[in-house]
């Protein structure tokens, strides 16, 4: 750290976190942007590095300078004088370089594992967005930052919230949780209307603006079943504690139970600017860019228990995090194809969950595996779900 001035690494920078991020870091005194990566929207890495000049850009699409990106990455611009890096490698040196304090995982799936594995590591702050890298390896993670000193901060709003909500009591005060989900864009659709969503459909989430992955997630509960696994690492709960509750309106981003039966929630518009602002300026609050609430009209707000579609999504997160092992990174490698299959015109709407479900219970769990074992159950994974798409 320099002086008070904290050095940002945004992991995903061209993606709707990322971007999110940049917004905040831009209104935030005392945060500098050291270092970007993007993947596939070039252009977007390269206006980023105009408008930023951190010191080092990642381009994550190619492992080397030697293929067609090059004469692009030129266009950088001359008076821009930091360093490009490439591929996962390049990743991770921005992930733990010394001059780094805060790293923002904003990658998207299991292609985010490695560098905030590599930044939690390396001790840093770890602002977290990247759900899947605890739903895949949330032992290592959280074990990897009581090893180093990392700070894993939560960036998911739920997970955000409840970071909040539980500094009104002690951690071993905490009765339960509840997660609250908006519902996504067919929360009231019945069985032959889900049959027929189109991916247009899917893909226009109610209130969120997100990337492509999360938004189908958010349609078909499994994000919510993610974030289940994730809150479990993240606040240590057992699978008991977590509960999910579907709140259209998303103002209330999650609660806190504690034993006593007070229940502390977090509230403010849905704008991801707030959680990621908290993950920088954590334990302090300033003022930023986040809309505040308009308390001047009347609005409602609905709590609806999940109705048995939903339930059957969610029953997969309680059997992750109950059975532990490589279960998690199983669920999420299948998901992850099921999501593109579906995006692809391959698989339909109402197939991705039962479609994980199937992989989930034949897969032989290995407790307590090591980083090869996950990334090898994450590839059997992807296998078995390929087969299940053709089939
Ligand atoms: P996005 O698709 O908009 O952006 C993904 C980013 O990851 C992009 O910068 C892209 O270049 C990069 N990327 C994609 N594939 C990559 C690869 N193989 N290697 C390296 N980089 C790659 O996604 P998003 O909505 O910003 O979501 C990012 C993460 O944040 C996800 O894990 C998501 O679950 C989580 N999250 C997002 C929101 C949200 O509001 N968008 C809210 C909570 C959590
Ligand atoms: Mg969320």
């Amino acid at each position: 750290m320099t002086g008070n001035i904290k050095n940002l690494a945004v992991l995903g920078s061209t993606g709707s976190i990322g971007v999110s991020t940049l917004a905040v870091a831009k209104e935030l005194r005392g945060v500098r942007i050291f270092g970007l990566s993007g993947h596939a929207k070039l252009e977007r890495l390269m206006e980023q590095v105009k408008e930023h000049s951190p010191q080092v850009a990642v381009c994550t699409s190619q492992s080397t300078p030697t293929s067609e990106g090059p004469s692009r990455i030129g266009e950088f611009g001359s008076d821009w004088n930091g360093r490009i890096l490439w591929g996962s490698e390049g990743l991770v040196e921005l992930a733990t370089a010394p001059e780094v304090d805060i790293v923002v995982a904003a990658i998207v799936g299991q292609a985010g594992l490695e560098s905030t594995l590599a930044a939690t590591q390396a001790g840093k702050r770890v602002a977290l967005a990247n759900k899947e890298a605890l739903v895949i390896a949330g032992d290592l993670v959280t074990k990897a930052a009581k090893d180093s000193g990392a700070e894993l901060v939560p960036i998911d709003s739920e997970h955000s919230a409840i970071w909040q909500a539980a500094a009104s009591g002690r951690r071993e005060e905490i009765r339960r949780v509840i997660l609250t989900a908006s519902g996504g864009p067919f929360r009231n659709f019945d069985q032959q209307q889900l049959a027929a969503v189109t991916v247009s459909q899917a893909l226009a989430h109610p209130i969120w603006d997100m990337g492509p992955k999360i938004t189908v997630d958010s349609a078909t509960m499994l994000n919510k079943t993610l974030e289940m696994i994730e809150a479990k690492w993240l606040f240590g709960l057992s699978p008991e504690q977590i509960e999910v509750v579907i709140h259209p309106q998303s103002i209330v981003h999650s609660m806190v139970e504690f034993v006593d039966g007070s229940v502390m929630a977090q509230l403010s518009p849905p704008d991801m600017k707030l959680p990621i602002q908290y993950a920088l300026t954590y334990p302090a609050r300033m003022p930023g860019p986040a809309p505040k609430m308009n308390w001047d009209s009347l609005f409602r707000l609905e709590f609806i228990p999940p109705n048995p579609l939903q339930r059957a999504a969610l029953a997969l997160g309680r059997q992750v995090c109950e059975v532990g092992g490589t279960s998690g990174a199983v669920l999420n490698a299948a998901n992850e194809v099921a999501v593109q299959a579906f995006m692809d015109g391959k698989l339909s709407f109402l197939e991705i969950v039962p479609s994980c479900r199937e992989i989930l219970e034949q897969h032989q769990t290995i407790p307590n595996p090591t980083y090869e074992q996950l990334l090898a159950a994450d590839c059997w994974a992807r296998q078995e779900m390929n087969q299940w798409i053709l089939a």
